[in-house]
């Protein structure tokens, strides 16, 4: 019977790009994902890789530079490992703000040079440009999907995870709706439910958003964001919009009405995108803590770790993650202080 050295419950960008790097440090790897692989908030999300950390707590602004460092590095392996495009872009992010709102380290960008900047936005008395890259998360995790096998991970899809097996104080494997699986690590990567696998549980809650995608607008360059909206290019010619930030448990509906104000408020950023059409909407469960951080350890289960809890900035955060959980699973030191992303500090 084949046997793995870690188990990694959850097949979303974190838990895919975990599992292709334990791979990488040689173990036997397992993903189980109980729906498809990316198929959750890591297919629904935006992409922006706001490696400023600009609108994240204080303590997660270096995982958020090093990973936003990391990503071309990243993305280069994943398109080589799986013959995939990736659709990284780095044309940078236009800020759109009262001036007293946009970081005193942005590149003020003057009214005059706006339209040269970005011709379809409208004129605005206030913007500034920052060098933050985007990156098509489908298309990201469909490429970490192929890696992830091509490198040898073994991913039971269809499959959830039940229960995390224990004997004493350690793991010893999972549970599944099918049967059960041996293993001396295993990682909770499982998102929105991350609290809701095994006995142990993790104050992490769904936070809906919504989205939808236009095809025939005016092409625009950068991201643009404003505070309530935001517009992400892809290469392929799709805008997509977004986004809300609703407690709605784990409904993933979307509301016509809803829709509607997104489209809006971007006709007010840019008025030619009443010439586009709407290509489909969607919504998506970001996986939030508490304090809006990151969980990321061992457990008081020994050999039971947790990498979870990413909310906005899931994408952004996988290269960083899997490097640090490796690390953590390997026994390895790590440069960056984890104790404020430890599972033990919601007791
Ligand atoms: C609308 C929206 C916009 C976003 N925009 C951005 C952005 O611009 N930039 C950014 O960096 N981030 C963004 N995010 C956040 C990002 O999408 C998430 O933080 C990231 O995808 C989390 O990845 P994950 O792998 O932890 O979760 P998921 O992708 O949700 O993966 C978790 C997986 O675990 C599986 N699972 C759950 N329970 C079980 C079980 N019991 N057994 C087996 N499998 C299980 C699920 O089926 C799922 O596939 C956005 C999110 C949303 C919703």
């Amino acid at each position: 019977m084949k046997s793995w050295d870690a188990i990694v419950v959850g097949g979303g960008i974190i838990g895919l790009s975990l599992a292709i790097s334990l791979r990488k440090h040689g173990l036997r790897v397992l993903v189980v994902e109980r729906g498809q692989p990316g198929g959750e908030a890591s297919s629904a999300a935006a992409g922006m890789l706001v490696g400023s950390g600009l609108e994240s707590p204080p303590a997660l602004k270096p995982l958020s530079k090093e990973s936003a460092r990391m990503y071309p590095e990243f993305v280069h392996e994943l398109e080589d490992e799986s013959g995939m495009k990736v659709d990284l872009r780095d044309q940078g992010t236009i800020l759109v703000s009262p001036e007293a709102d946009l970081p005193d380290w942005a590149e003020l960008i003057p009214p005059n040079r706006l339209q040269a900047f970005e011709p379809e936005l409208v004129s605005t008395s206030s913007a500034a440009y920052v060098a933050e890259r985007s990156v098509d998360p489908r298309a990201l995790s469909a490429a970490s999907l192929k890696a992830a096998r091509h490198h040898g991970v073994d991913i039971s899809s269809g499959t959830e995870v039940t229960a995390v097996l224990t004997s004493g104080d350690r793991v010893t494997g999972i549970e599944t709706d099918k049967t059960t699986y041996p293993a001396g690590t295993v990682v909770n990567c499982a998102g929105a439910w991350a609290g809701c696998v095994g006995r142990l549980k993790f104050p992490i809650r769904p936070v809906k958003g919504q989205m939808l995608a236009l095809v025939g607008s005016p092409a625009l360059k950068h991201v643009v964001r404003a505070h309530n909206i935001y517009l992400v290019p892809r290469s392929d010619g799709r805008l997509v919009i977004g986004s809300t930030l609703e407690d709605a448990g784990y409904n993933k509906q979307t509301s016509p009405d809803t829709i509607q104000q997104l489209l809006q408020d971007a006709l007010e950023l840019v008025p030619r995108l009443a010439e586009a059409k709407i290509h489909d909407d969607w919504a998506g469960l970001r996986p939030a803590t508490p304090d809006a951080l990151p969980i990321l350890g061992q457990t008081a289960v020994q050999g039971y770790f947790v990498a979870s809890g990413h909310y906005r900035d899931g994408i952004l955060l996988a290269p960083v993650t899997a490097q640090l959980v490796t690390e953590l699973v390997l026994g390895k030191p790590s440069i960056h202080d984890l104790t404020p992303f430890s599972p033990a500090r919601f007791g």
